[in-house]
């Protein structure tokens, strides 16, 4: 079955990520695992915890149909080294966060190199800071998401991408999450069934497709390649919806999360109801 679900908001507390989740007919769910916009957060309490793993129970979620999206304030590929060790404690701490919560993803944009060092170099930190992640923690994988590559930041060629992995110890505890709106916007067409095999094929020439864990469901309001992180809803950018038709018939893509990240909230219970209309599930 595909796992099609939104990044649901935990205002008023993580247990009520996968509350929302059912409200609006997900199958899967994204959520951060604290305030995002803050570098501190008090630690989830044990009855948060529980909370969170009844609702979840309740609800037919099982931990690898939640992909949890760590702050965008870390950057694990920081140059500066004060700066890069507050991103890895920072990464760190919501690792841990996910591991008390019982899931076994995170989601995480790799890091920006700032036009302060190399990419190359970049690239290393990030892989070491992942090693860092994953010694700290146990059962749960880094999940890597692609780039629009807006900016410095890095992970919008799938080369990048694999050679972060290259320099990860523990490859069991990787993988990669692939954002529509991000593949379109870095140059990758994936417009027609054809083109997005082709992309695929390449994913797994470069990176290997056993690392794909994930997905993110999103259609681009630039044209491709425009390097422009925008997200526009389903059939309603420049990707179309021919494009998200295929993935929802895609074998590939069976029980992996794919999560909106569409601009309307209001609009995903539709927007899921679109999808899943696709397949006849
Ligand atoms: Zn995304
Ligand atoms: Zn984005």
């Amino acid at each position: 079955m595909k796992r099609v679900g939104a990044h649901v908001s935990i205002a008023g507390g993580v247990e009520n990520a996968p509350l929302n989740a059912r409200e609006i007919g997900a199958k899967a769910f994204a959520m951060f695992t604290r305030n995002q916009r803050q570098w501190h957060s008090a630690p989830l309490t044990a009855v948060s915890i529980e909370a969170f793993r009844n609702n979840c129970a309740e609800a037919g979620f099982l931990p690898e149909h939640i992909l949890p999206h760590d702050s965008y304030l870390i950057n694990l590929g920081h140059p500066e080294p004060e700066k890069l060790e507050k991103s890895r404690q920072a990464f760190i701490t919501e690792m841990q966060r996910t591991e008390a919560l019982g899931l076994v993803m995170l989601n995480f944009h790799p890091g920006s190199h700032l036009n302060l060092t190399s990419e190359e170099e970049s690239l290393g930190l990030i892989a070491a800071s992942v090693n860092l992640a994953l010694e700290a923690t146990s059962g749960v994988s880094a999940v890597i998401e692609n780039t629009a590559g807006q900016g410095s930041n890095l992970g919008f060629r799938f080369e990048q991408i694999a050679r972060i992995i290259e320099q990860v110890d523990d490859k069991s505890r990787v993988g990669v999450c692939l954002d529509t709106c991000h593949l379109f916007a870095s140059g990758y067409d994936i417009r027609t069934p054809e083109t997005f095999d082709a992309m695929l094929d390449e994913f797994d020439r470069v990176i290997g497709i056993s690392f794909l864990k994930a997905m993110h469901l999103n259609d681009a309001k630039q044209k491709l390649g425009s390097r422009v992180d925008r997200h526009a809803c389903i059939g309603k950018g420049m990707i179309g919806e021919e494009a998200f038709a295929h993935i929802m018939r895609h074998p590939s893509l069976e029980e992996k999360p794919l999560i909106l990240e569409t601009p309307d909230a209001d609009g995903w219970a539709e927007e899921i109801r679109m999808l899943y209309g696709f397949t006849g599930e």
